[in-house]
């Protein structure tokens, strides 16, 4: 129950939006009264009959005395005559507000109306939410529920009162957004008129036919799925075919010119831009999936599901090959990009953070077929063939793409602009610009404290500088190399201390020669890249997990295959080793300039506890969730120092897993930079460590994981909330921790 809003509430027009936003009224008590007047008094009758409204009026006049609130839920053509006819009869701090799908026209109508000013309290709206059949019996209480809002103040509207309506519709269960009216109009005739447009015609189309009947009986679901807004009303359509007229227009040419491509390539029998151009739109189609999908992927802050893991003996056994490295991932694509001829990459990390760089390559004219099963094909453009793209590149919530893509973009004949999610949005980027600057870019960081969106002028001459890192960041350093790969002569980095090196690695790789001395990388401008073949290995972050699993696990045997070794990621392996664990590192070898290897660790001997090598832990800092769960199988105490870093993760992970830990009866204190376990483990004795209790998560995919692994040795039921997270990063880790013996049950809400 959300609480009186408004004293009186006025609908003109009480249909299947005006009924649908009356609903909840009453169901939120957001009014004390509500009244309505329509055209027909029958609608007037149901309404009461239907316990909407207090009263009804089939004068408008009648209606809108003494309201605060005035609804607009109409036909659009119907606004200007209205509102000529309520105007001298509002109350002085009336707020007006419309359903209408068009905006610009209802803009027009009240100008007509009250004049260039428009009163403070008129702010349009547009709930993008509707059904096929209209009317007052229509109308459903949870129309809106998981559906945006667009509300499209005016220079003249008050804050006061785009408050108050953007407290109504969260009411409703609705999301609010504020756009210009323009936008408003140019977005709705691409996402919604010209749907709408596109399928009227189709329909119509097939209906002309004189063998429309068969056509019709032997439809399949694609027809029926794309045909189904041809069910809408025809005269509301009609209306907001002319009322938008113009950016209508302006979607169909857009379409036509579109279909002439499409249709020529079909006629060339081009194969490649066929595949390539067909990709792309399902590639795009997937990448924008989670916003097109009604219920938020991840809404913040909300728990939707659990892992439960009961108490028993349990095994801990087989070969797994666990998702591809991220970092690999991303520079797979941006280099296979700009190179010469066809790189194929395997074990590809499907997440959302390198499908975004992925998009961001297909934008810019690289024909990328894929990914499918972790195989991508990417056509390389060389390196003076990216094409401008016609819009913002979105880089969702990776942090890596935006960084990496200003030196590259930076370099380009074009101009650009990246964008990125609410999280993305906040982040730093002038630690890349600033360098980049010096290299004769002209990049700026258009958000408030330096952050996206990034906006990057190209056809700027770059010129090789040397640069001092002042932070060590393997996401500046590589922008800057990237940049470098096309600017006058020498460019150089030199950083505090070793970062990951995978840009370095991956560009030999490709055939670039990048020199490394000591902590100073270097590369000259004006080379070329020539495809290759790239095997992604397998995330060592993922794979700690199961290291930590087998290693406390009484007689398990885990291989985990083509796991990325690479030196400045290795810390978990040197780690587990010193606490004694009987860990392996098989088959060593390179692929695609990386070091990969099996990682064969076997449950022989209990752990011991250690003070955790500092040196080792830059290199081991997204594994300590999971190693402060081997801690407390150890016998002995486990110290850890000098990883203040781990508070500001997705969670504070020092204490996150200190809360956690103690639910399940270790001991443990947290200190600033680390903290202190009192491992339970004995030589030679494999009984339960843990008890059971409900861990929260925070939503952090790797306490999740973690705390899983803890389910291997416990005597009570262990829950832990929060789990939705681990999807986005290890899509198939319940299956294969189910797959090797752990009884993860997965709780849906
Ligand atoms: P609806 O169910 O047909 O209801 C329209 C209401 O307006 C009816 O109560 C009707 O009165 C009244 N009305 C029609 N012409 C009028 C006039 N000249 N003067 C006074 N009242 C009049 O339509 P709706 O689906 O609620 O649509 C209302 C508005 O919402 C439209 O502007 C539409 O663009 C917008 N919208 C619709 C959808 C959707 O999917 N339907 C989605 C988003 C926005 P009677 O009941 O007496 O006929």
């Amino acid at each position: 129950m959300s609480g009186t809003l408004f004293n009186k509430v006025a609908f003109i027009g009480l249909g299947l939006i005006g009924s649908s936003l009356a609903r909840v009224m009453l169901q939120e008590h957001l009014a004390t009264t509500i009244v309505a007047s329509t055209r027909s008094k029958k609608t007037l009758q149901d309404a009461l009959e239907l316990g909407l409204i207090t009263e009804g009026f089939s004068d408008p006049v009648e209606a809108v005395k003494n309201a605060d609130l005035v609804v607009l839920a109409l036909p659009v053509r119907a606004t200007q005559k209205v509102l000529e006819m309520i105007q001298p009869y509002l109350s002085e701090n009336v707020i007006i507000t419309d359903v209408g799908s068009t905006k610009g026209n209802v803009v027009e109508a009240a100008k007509a109306v009250f004049g260039e000013t428009l009163p403070a309290g008129f702010v349009p709206g547009h709930p993008i939410a509707g059904a096929e059949h209209t009317g007052v019996h229509a109308g459903k209480v949870d129309l809106f529920a998981n559906h945006k809002v667009i509300l499209t103040p005016l220079p003249s509207s008050s804050p006061l009162a785009v408050s108050k309506l953007t407290q109504m519709w969260q009411a409703a269960k609705a999301e609010v957004i504020c756009m210009d009216v323009e936008k408003h109009d140019e977005v709705l005739a691409h996402t919604s008129h010209l749907p709408h447009l596109m399928a009227f015609n189709l329909v119509e189309q097939l209906a002309n036919r004189e063998d429309n009947l068969d056509i019709f009986r032997y439809a399949a679901g694609g027809f029926r799925d794309f045909s189904r807004i041809a069910a809408s009303d025809p005269q509301m359509w009609h209306d907001i075919f002319f009322a938008n007229k113009k950016a209508i227009l302006n979607a169909v040419d857009g379409f036509e010119h579109q279909l002439k491509i499409l249709r020529q390539l079909i006629e060339d029998e081009n194969s490649q831009a066929l595949m390539g151009l067909l990709g792309h739109a399902q590639a795009a189609r997937q990448h924008f999936n989670h916003m097109l999908a009604k219920k938020p992927l991840m809404e913040k802050n909300k728990v939707t599901q659990q892992f439960t893991i009961l108490p028993g003996n349990k095994t801990f056994k087989g070969k797994f090959t666990v998702p591809g490295d991220k970092s690999v991932s991303h520079r797979s694509i941006m280099f296979g990009a700009i190179a010469e001829g066809t790189t194929h990459v395997t074990g590809f990390l499907e997440g959302e953070d390198a499908l975004a760089t992925l998009q961001a390559f297909r934008t810019m004219g690289v024909s990328i077929e894929g990914p499918k099963n972790g195989e991508v094909t990417i056509h390389g453009v060389g390196m003076h063939g990216l094409k401008a793209p016609t819009g913002a590149l979105y880089m969702g919530n990776s942090g890596t793409s935006m960084r990496l893509l200003s030196g590259l973009l930076s370099a380009q004949a074009f101009d650009s602009v990246m964008t990125g999610d609410a999280s993305l949005s906040k982040r730093p980027m002038e630690r890349i610009a600033k360098p980049l600057r010096e290299m004769g870019a002209q990049i700026q960081t258009t958000g408030e404290k330096g952050t996206p969106p990034v906006s990057i002028t190209g056809e700027q001459k770059l010129q090789g500088i040397h640069y001092d890192l002042p932070m060590a960041s393997a996401q500046v350093k590589s922008g800057i190399l990237l940049a470098g790969l096309w600017a006058a002569g020498e460019t150089s980095v030199t950083e505090p201390e070793p970062t990951r090196d995978h840009t370095e690695r991956m560009l030999r790789a490709f055939g670039y020669d990048v020199k490394t001395e000591g902590n100073r990388i270097s590369l000259q401008g004006g080379g070329k890249l020539t495809a290759t073949a790239i095997q992604v290995p397998s995330d060592i972050s993922s794979a700690a997990f199961f290291m930590v699993g087998a290693a406390i696990t009484e007689g398990s045997d885990v291989v985990l295959e083509a796991v990325g070794v690479n030196p400045t990621r290795t810390g978990v392996i040197e780690i587990l080793k010193q606490m004694g664990a009987d860990l392996t590192v098989e088959n060593e070898r390179i692929a695609g300039g990386e070091p990969i290897a099996d990682i064969h660790i076997k449950g022989t001997r209990t752990l011991k506890g250690i003070h955790m090598p500092e040196d080792q832990v830059p290199l081991a800092i997204d594994e300590f969730p999971a190693l402060f769960i081997a801690a407390a199988c150890a016998e002995g105490q486990t110290i850890l120092t000098g990883a203040a870093e781990l508070r500001v993760k997705e969670s504070d992970r020092i204490q996150v897993m200190a809360d956690g830990l103690k639910i399940l009866g270790v001991e443990c204190t947290p200190t600033d930079d680390g903290i202190i376990i009192e491992g339970k483990g004995k030589a030679g004795d494999w009984s339960a460590i843990f008890g059971g209790g409900e861990i929260e998560s925070h939503h952090d995919h790797r306490i999740a994981m973690s705390f899983s692994m803890a389910g291997l040795r416990n005597t009570g039921e262990i829950v832990i909330t929060g789990t939705e997270t681990v999807a986005t990063s290890f899509p198939t880790f319940t299956q294969l921790a189910n797959q090797a013996g752990l009884s993860i049950h997965v709780n849906e809400d």
